[in-house]
Formats: structure tokens, sequence, C-alpha cells
């Protein structure tokens, strides 16, 4: 055996590998309502906390700040990002009234109005916003936050 059809050999072999590996996983799954986190809210005197705000903006793929500014928008009330990226509102906001403005946000922002999934990015040409969908392609255009 020379040395060209010895590295073929590998190559082929490695694929066969890849392959093998790629036919164990399961069927690539897209997001639903059910898999998104819901929002945890504490209070410290005045001020509302929203404590896993970081995580569930990296969850649907959305900046923290422009969540925020989402929330503090709608609210009409100041606040801020800590740190960690947690949502802190400078006012008390019942845990009721921030999950239900969440809904919202989720149902505008993230999901695509085609197929439902919530595996979407927000995309932006110039002013124009639009979420791209990453299970099925589709592109909904959308107000700016
Ligand atoms: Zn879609």
């Amino acid at each position: 055996m020379n040395e060209d059809s010895r590295e073929l050999e590998i190559i082929y072999n490695y694929d066969a590998l890849l392959d093998r590996a790629y036919s164990r996983l399961p069927m690539k799954r897209t997001s639903k309502a059910y898999d998104i986190p819901s929002l945890e809210v504490d209070y410290v005197g005045d001020h509302t906390m929203v404590k896993n705000f970081g995580y569930v903006c990296d969850r649907v793929r959305r900046e923290p700040r422009i969540t925020m500014r989402f929330f503090l928008k709608e609210l009409a009330m100041p606040g801020s990002l800590d740190e960690r990226n947690n949502l802190i509102i400078y006012r008390r906001v019942t845990s009721k009234s921030l999950q239900e403005l969440y809904n919202r946000f989720l149902e505008t922002y993230v999901r695509c109005s085609t197929c439902g999934s919530y595996d979407t990015e927000l995309g932006r040409e110039g002013k124009v916003w639009y979420i791209q969908c990453l299970a099925c392609g589709a592109r909904t255009y959308v107000k700016p936050v």
C-alpha cells in the first residue's frame, strides 16, 4: 500500500465513524413553549429583580440589553442590568405582570410565526428588524424594540 491509498483509507474510516456517530444522535428537535424557562422574580426593597434574566436571554438567543429595553419601555419604569446580565427594575412589579410581558416578548420577538419554533435569531438590516427562524428558515419582520 502506498502513502496515498493509506491516507484515503484513514479518511474513509473517519467518515464512517462520523456517520455512525451522527446516526445515533436523536432527531434535532425544535424548541417549543414548554422548553422556555419562566422568569424567577425576587424583591429587594422597592426593587424587582429577575434573577435568571441573563440565562433566559441566552436561552432564547436575545441580547439582554434589547430584552431589557422592551421590558422597561412597556413598564415605563427605570432599571438596569447587573454584572450577571440580570434585570433590576427600580420599582415593584408583580411576578404575574412580568410573566405576561415576557410572554408578549416571546410571541412578538422570539416565536416563529410560521412554524411556532422558539429557535430563532433577531436580525437587523439597517432600521428593519426581523426574526430569522433556525428551524424552518422563515423570516418575519418585527417592529424595532
Ligand atoms: Zn419557523
